[in-house]
């Protein structure tokens, strides 16, 4: 299996130009790589310029951020999966802990979960606690976060379902506030036991587990050796060319 690594861009940058020269900063090094696949999650406004680049690579893919739970109809404001899909997007982000702090709900996520794997689009469902405490009260809330996530989910929709593991507080930090390796596989072995309570062994272990906070070029290539995990989803680090390139290839390296 190819380890993919998402940029998540968040609301970033401020201009069409500006995400162009980023993508095309990136695209060189990407088309390259042969065991590494990058997604690219811009605002969805910049989706047409980069498709153009992105063309019809296979290595290098166009994701969202978001997408709402209905295909099309009066929801102001909102994009559909098959939106996304039309518009040259292949991978979708949902639940991110800034849209869950914006109010998204486990339920909400859920539905948008179903709806996205129903359409194709490759789903990465969020999750990860805001701290981790002593007693161990995190690990039941991501049992809870990853149940009521993928409430509305049946096993034979899980072949595009990826979990993005990303523990809030290690988010947006320098690289050595990362979480470490070690401790990243005891919680990807955690998350595969949840999953496979609910889906069984062998549906469960098919599931690609990425790892997202605060990775960058000098922990990325350790944390996919030592950490258990397919891949990341890179948040700050992904804005500079540079930096991101230099991540793209230690893991392609390992
Ligand atoms: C994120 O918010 O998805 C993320 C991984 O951010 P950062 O890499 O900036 O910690």
């Amino acid at each position: 299996m190819k380890k993919i690594i998402i940029a998540n861009w968040k609301m970033n940058p401020f201009s069409a130009k500006e995400a162009e020269y980023i993508l095309n900063g990136v695209k060189k090094t990407a088309a390259k790589l042969k065991k590494t696949q990058t997604v690219i999650c811009p605002p969805f406004i910049y989706f047409n310029n980069l498709r153009k680049i992105i063309g019809k690579s296979t290595i290098l893919f166009l994701g969202a951020q978001n997408s709402f739970w209905e295909i099309e109809g009066a929801f102001t404001g909102e994009v559909s999966p098959e939106m996304i899909k039309n518009s040259g997007g292949s991978y979708v982000i949902l639940g991110h802990s800034e849209r869950r702090a914006l109010g998204e709900s486990d339920e909400m996520v859920s539905k948008k979960t179903l709806v996205c794997l129903k359409t194709g689009l490759k789903t990465v469902v969020c999750i990860g606690e805001k701290v981790r405490d002593e007693q161990g009260d995190y690990l039941a809330f991501l049992k809870n976060e990853i149940r009521n996530s993928l409430n509305k989910v049946q096993k034979r929709f899980l072949r595009n379902l990826i979990i993005a593991y990303e523990p809030i507080w290690a988010i947006g930090k320098k690289d050595a506030e990362a979480m470490l390796p070690a401790d990243i596989h005891e919680t990807v072995i955690y998350i595969k036991k949840v999953l496979s309570e609910i889906y069984g062994q062998e549906s469960a272990l098919a599931v690609p587990i990425l790892y997202g906070g605060s990775v960058g070029g000098k922990n990325a290539g350790e944390i996919i050796k030592d950490g258990g995990v397919n891949g990341l989803l890179v948040g700050h680090q992904s804005l500079k060319p540079e930096n991101f390139n230099e991540i793209l290839r230690s893991v392609e390296n390992i």
